[in-house]
Order: C-alpha cells, then structure tokens, then sequence
C-alpha cells in the first residue's frame, strides 16, 4: 500500500503544469513567508518634474526568499492573485506602509505620501475599507498620506464592490490613482464613474520617448483637461524627462531619479 501510494504521489506531480505546479510551490511557503517576515518593501521616490521635489513614494513589495535570495514581484504578485493569497499578503503591505509612515513621523522627518498597489480582489472584500480605516487610526495616520494605485485593467471590470469601495476610500481623503494607463484598451467610461487624483502612464509609452509620442501627448492632454495630475512611470534618461517637463507632464518616477530604495535610504533621502 505504501509503495501504491508512492508511486500516486509521482503520478498526481507529474500532471501538474507549470502554472499548477507553481501554485503549489507558492501555497506551501506563502504562510511561513508572512509570520517569519520574509516580505519587505522598498519605496521608489515620485519626483514633481520641474523642481524634482519628492511628491510621495511608491511602496513595493519584495521577498527576501530562504532559497531564492531576494524575488521581485513579477515573481509572486500573480500567483498570490490566483491563490488567494494576495488577501493577506495585501493587508501586510497596508499594516506595513503605515507602520513605517508612523516611525518616519515619530522621528520627526517631514510627511510623506506612500502609495500602495493594492488588486481588486482585496477591494471585493466587505472588509476591506473598514480594516483600512482601522490600520489608518490605530497609526494615527492622516488619510491624505495614503494612496491607493489601482491597475486601468481592474478598473475596467466595473465591478460594483469595487466603485463602491473606491468611492468611500475617496471620501475619507485617500488618494487615488490609475496604475498602467493606457494599457487597457479601454472606452474610458470609468474616468467619469470614479473620482479620481492621478494618473500614471504606463511605461510601455514612456519608454519611446521622445521619438514615439503621439500618445503620451495624448494622454497628458486628457488627464489634465480631466484635472488630474499626470504621472510618467519609468524614466530612465534625460531626453525623456525634458521632453515630459516641456509637455506638462506634472510628476515622474523611474530610475533617473531613484531606484526603489529600503527604508533607511529612503530617511537619508528625506532629511536632506
Ligand atoms: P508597477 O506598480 O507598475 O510598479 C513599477 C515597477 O517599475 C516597479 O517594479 C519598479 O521597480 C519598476 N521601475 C521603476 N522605475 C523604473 C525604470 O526607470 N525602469 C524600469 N525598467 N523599471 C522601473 P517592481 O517593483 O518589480 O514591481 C512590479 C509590479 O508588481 C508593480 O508594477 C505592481 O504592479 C506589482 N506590485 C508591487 N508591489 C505590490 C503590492 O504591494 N501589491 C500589489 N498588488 N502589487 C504590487
Ligand atoms: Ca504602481
Ligand atoms: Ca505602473
Ligand atoms: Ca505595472
């Protein structure tokens, strides 16, 4: 019996596919992961484009992985997605960014914006905004010092929760921006359906400029018709920035200005 149920094991992985065997890989770890604290996150500073003051930063979740060394989430944001998991892994991401907000302010560092990825599946949670509000006030954090980045694409579902959960986040004064524009095909209705603070071009556009602009043009031009700042992500070299600079383009992030950074540098940054 124990040979049959050796030789089942064999069978059953062999017929796993790359997608499910690397859910399993994700599930086995995944709890371990959070309560030994393997997550960290990095901050990448968002620049204002014509005197290159730090406006905010983004928060980026990492996993300094026991095997793996150091994984970026292109690694696990997906599969955290499709097995659930981005729930709690999300929730840490929230309950961290604010702890940290709370030690920069306690240390006496001048305030700052931190925005936070966070996927649809956490706002189809009834919870989700209550819990927000609770990591909020037990860190006695303003709301305008949170911003909330959602992808175009998960905008676009149009789902009810997630207008209405984005409605109420709004109201409380949290930030809100669109992650990814112009990737998502999309009829722009849900400009009009959500309140909105920003955009951010996605940079599969910034990435041509200055040669290929049509579109970026474009898309600054909307936005601030719209009266929405405009954010470029992804600069990486001088031409680029002037170019965003000289077509009213109002904030930037990417490597020209700061890499992610941990913590610490982020502090070194800030007291300058
Ligand atoms: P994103 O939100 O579009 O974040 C920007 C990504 O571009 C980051 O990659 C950043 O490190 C990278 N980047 C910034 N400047 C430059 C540049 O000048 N050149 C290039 N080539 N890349 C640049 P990262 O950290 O690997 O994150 C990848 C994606 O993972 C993010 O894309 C976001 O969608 C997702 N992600 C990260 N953290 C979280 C999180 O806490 N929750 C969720 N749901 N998703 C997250
Ligand atoms: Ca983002
Ligand atoms: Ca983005
Ligand atoms: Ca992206």
């Amino acid at each position: 019996a124990k040979q049959e149920g050796r030789n089942q094991f064999v069978i059953y992985q062999s017929s796993f596919d790359d997608g499910e065997y690397k859910r399993f890989v994700f599930k086995s770890q995944f709890v371990k992961a959070l309560a030994d604290r393997q997550f960290f996150l990095e901050y990448q500073p968002r620049v204002e484009l014509d005197s290159g003051e730090i406006n905010s930063l983004e928060a980026l979740v990492r996993w300094n992985h026991p095997d793996q060394g150091i994984v970026g989430p292109m690694a696990f944001i997906s599969l955290a997605e499709e097995t659930g998991f981005i729930v709690p892994l999300g929730e840490w991401v929230i309950r961290e960014a604010c702890r940290q907000i709370k030690q920069w302010q306690q240390k006496g560092l001048p305030p700052v914006r931190v925005a936070i990825n966070v996927s649809a599946k956490q706002f189809l949670q009834a919870s989700f905004v209550n819990r927000m509000k609770e990591i909020l006030s037990e860190n006695e954090i303003k709301p305008a010092f949170i911003e909330i980045e959602i992808t175009e694409s998960e905008l676009m579902k149009d789902e009810q929760p997630i207008v209405d959960a984005l409605k109420v986040i709004k109201e409380m004064g949290v930030f809100l921006s669109i992650d990814d524009f112009g990737t998502g095909y999309s009829s722009l209705q849900y400009l009009k359906t959500f309140k909105l603070d920003a955009l951010k071009i996605d940079r599969s556009f910034i990435k041509d400029l200055p040669q290929d602009k049509a579109l970026t043009k474009m898309i600054i031009s909307l936005a601030r018709k719209l009266k929405l700042k405009v954010i470029a992500e992804g600069v990486e070299t001088h031409e680029q920035h002037t170019w965003l600079l000289n077509s009213g383009c109002h904030q930037a992030q990417g490597y020209l200005y700061s890499k992610p950074l941990g913590a610490s540098d982020i502090e070194y940054i800030l007291n300058e």
